[in-house]
């Protein structure tokens, strides 16, 4: 029997009992990191302002806070700005820096160019859609390659989860995009909200700590989102709760917070370490069936 193994099942079971402690935390995270290298993060913020640049009547870059290094945090607002919007989607990346995946920082120039042509994105777009997608929301942990920021503190433990008795938003990642997004939604419905993470390959929905579970009408609406991911990025990607799929215990996660807050279907896409990037075209494919179905459907409302 591997040791090694062993002593990980009984880290990971320490863990639900003190999910908040950073040494296991650091422990079981030891295999997280994406494999996947990027530019530096001021080279992505650069993108994103050329892209508002070139998409002027679609693209906005919103810079909502600084990081503890004081690195501007931006994320990229897509809306057809003439008209008022209904309802939103979020994507974010690297909440964990050492997790860059190379698909949440090239999705914004791929929903961009779809405004050129009629489908789905262009009519979600025109029906008052918005989508608001931040790349990487720990700078300083990805300038690092670090999981962390610069608190040593694990960003995707720090939302206010009411029912898993978190009050978080301590940080100041965190705490600047829940403020921007609160401000800026209004009353615009947040309907799917997904962080990009690595390496499980998994998509994960609430709730990330054992004890609660969904009611089967949402539950139902999740398992819709991941069945297009399925039929999109492949059966072999896995999907379920954190305690089903990896076997711990997790509070204070974005996607419970998500759910719980903004009433909003929250998941965390995990990738496949060192090969995620190669799969970006079943991942515009899969945004593409899920805005197709949020245009369309009545089964999310
Ligand atoms: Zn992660």
């Amino acid at each position: 029997m591997n040791y090694l193994l062993i002593a990980l099942f009984s880290l990971a079971a320490v863990a639900s009992d003190f999910p908040n402690d950073p040494v296991l935390a650091k422990l079981l995270s030891i295999d997280s990191d994406s494999a996947i290298k990027g530019p530096a993060y001021s080279k992505i913020v650069e993108e994103l302002k050329s892209l508002e640049e070139s998409y002027g009547d679609f693209a906005q870059v919103i810079t909502f806070g600084q990081t503890v290094d004081g690195k501007p945090l931006s994320l990229i607002k897509i809306a057809k700005k003439s008209i008022t919007s209904n309802q939103a989607i979020y994507i974010g990346g690297s909440i964990h820096g050492n997790e860059y995946l190379n698909i949440e920082d090239r999705l914004p120039r791929w929903f961009l160019e779809q405004t050129a042509n009629s489908g789905t994105i262009s009519t979600y777009l025109e029906q008052g859609g918005v989508i608001y997608i931040a790349p990487i929301l720990n700078p300083d942990g990805y300038d690092r390659r670090e999981r962390e920021n610069r608190n040593g503190v694990d960003l995707n433990r720090d939302y206010t989860v009411v029912k898993a008795n978190v009050e978080g938003f301590k940080e100041i990642e965190t705490r600047s995009l829940f403020e921007y997004l609160s401000r800026d939604l209004g009353s615009v419905q947040l309907k799917v909200a997904m962080d990009y993470h690595c390496c499980i390959g998994a998509l994960l929905y609430p709730w990330s700590f054992t004890g609660p579970v969904l009611s089967n009408a949402d539950k139902e609406k999740h398992l819709l989102i991941a069945s297009i991911m399925q039929s999109t990025i492949g059966p072999g990607v896995k999907a379920g709760t954190t305690p089903v799929i990896l076997g711990y215990s997790a509070k204070g996660t974005s996607k419970d917070f998500y759910y719980e807050h903004f009433g909003a279907l929250g998941f965390t896409y995990e990738g496949r370490k060192g090969k995620e990037d190669k799969f970006f075209e079943e991942h515009t494919s899969m945004w593409e069936g899920i805005i197709k179905t949020l245009s369309g459907s009545r089964l999310i409302n």
